[in-house]
C-alpha cells in the first residue's frame, strides 16, 4: 500500500470526527449529516466539507 494514511477529519457542518483513506476512490459523506467530507481527486481525496485533525500512519 505504500505510504497512504489514513485522515481523521472533523465535518464542517455538524463537527462528527470520521477516519477516511487518503487515496479514496470513491466520495465519502458524512455518516451523521449526509454532507461530503471528501472526494476522489487524481488518486488522493479532496477534503470539501472537512477538515484535517491528525494524519494516522
Ligand atoms: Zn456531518
Amino acid at each position: 500500500m505504500g505510504d497512504a494514511k489514513f485522515l481523521r477529519v472533523t465535518c464542517e457542518d455538524c463537527g462528527h470526527v470520521a477516519i477516511i483513506f487518503e487515496r479514496a476512490s470513491t466520495q465519502i459523506p458524512c455518516s451523521v449529516c449526509g454532507a461530503t467530507l471528501a472526494r476522489p481527486a487524481g488518486g488522493k481525496a479532496e477534503l470539501v466539507g472537512s477538515t484535517i485533525t491528525d494524519v494516522l500512519e
